[in-house]
């Protein structure tokens, strides 16, 4: 039997996955592959049809994770990325989507239509999302380009400073309010995002920064974030972030991680079963066509129960188990995304 319920997700690291295997065979490894979270033959087993792609540059000593097991923690912000080690990066990690374009794997999609034909076709609808902005210079010289070659969504900033703003480390338990807001480079970025049609994700932003996003005018999206009042990460979204999406008609997607799940910050494996519990919390204050999923298949610890792309109907059956209807829980699992790209995404 085919997956009851259609998935558009709002966060993946599988770029990052295969870049980092290099260029050699990297369709194979997407059409299966023995690790990870997410490839073709598990995403067809889950009913995953589409998301966005994070292009993302890592960090050249990331933090020994460990301490993620041991709340409260407080990880300082990595060091500021040198923009053109990260501009390379980004085209080598866009040339993986779009290798996998070419191969048929998935459809790179600029529009909402686009969207929908290709899901219609049978292929993985996606789009092309960065997280953090480190390629791009404070004059914005490469913005049209990266545009053109198909970026829709943009992130300002990852957990490290950039020349437009400041993103919130990973601390728990604490709220978003650490930092300055968007720089002036980071004004006109929102500013010309919103001529050229490109989402702004506010996941990682701090609560300055995120107010400035709101003031510009744009639908306020946190592609994967999740609710504060049930688990006080950083990383989550106080209620009164969540009335503000609600409120400008953007989106929030849920975050699998078990360390934003988890009302205690753990890599707890058990972690699923706060699912519903952080949906309700941003369904009760952004709204029900304003919630939706970001995975970060291939980004984080994931919980038992949800370990792949091929395990999405488990959640599906854990918000039904938890009284939650079925036309909300097809919203929830990507009709709420596919409606806001329709109209965001022209
Ligand atoms: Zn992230």
């Amino acid at each position: 039997m085919p997956p009851e319920f259609e998935v558009f997700d709002g966060h993946n690291d599988v770029i990052l996955r295969l870049w980092r295997g290099g260029p050699e065979g990297l369709e194979a490894r997407f059409a299966e592959s023995r690790d990870g979270h997410l490839d073709l033959a598990r995403a067809r087993a889950g009913g995953f049809v589409g998301g966005f792609f994070a292009l993302f540059v890592p960090d050249p000593s990331p933090f020994d994770d460990a301490v993620l097991d041991d709340p409260p923690y407080d990880i300082p912000l990595p060091p500021p990325l040198e923009a053109d080690k990260a501009l390379r990066v980004v085209i080598e990690q866009a040339s993986v989507l779009h290798r996998l374009d070419r191969a048929g794997h998935l459809r790179l999609c600029r529009t909402g239509a686009e969207i929908e034909a290709a899901i219609g076709e049978g292929r993985i609808a996606a789009v092309m999302h960065m997280e953090g902005a480190e390629a791009i210079d404070a004059e914005l010289a490469a913005l049209d380009a990266l545009f053109a070659m198909g970026l829709r969504s943009l992130g300002p900033v990852w957990s490290r400073p950039t020349v437009f703003g400041e993103g919130v480390p990973f601390r728990f338990p604490s709220d978003g309010d650490i930092g300055g807001g968007l720089t002036a480079a980071g004004r006109r970025l929102v500013a010309r995002a919103r001529k050229l049609g490109l989402v702004i994700d506010t996941s990682h932003l701090n609560l300055r920064g995120f107010h400035d996003v709101a003031e510009a005018g744009l639908p306020v999206v946190a592609t994967h974030s999740n609710a504060h009042a049930i688990a006080p990460s950083a990383r989550n979204l106080t209620d009164d972030q969540l009335r503000i999406i609600g409120e400008t008609g953007g989106l929030v997607g849920l975050n699998f991680a078990t360390v934003f799940l988890d009302p205690q910050g753990r890599r707890d494996p058990g972690a699923l079963t706060h699912a519903p519990v952080h949906l309700e919390r941003m369904i009760e204050v952004a709204g029900e066509d304003c919630v939706g999923l970001g995975s970060d298949f291939d980004g984080a610890p994931m919980p038992d129960g949800l370990t792949s792309a091929a395990d999405l109907p488990n959640l599906a059956r854990t918000l039904l188990d938890a009284g939650f209807g079925e036309e909300l829980v097809r919203r929830i699992m990507g009709g709420n995304w596919r409606a806001f790209l329709s109209r965001v995404l022209r």
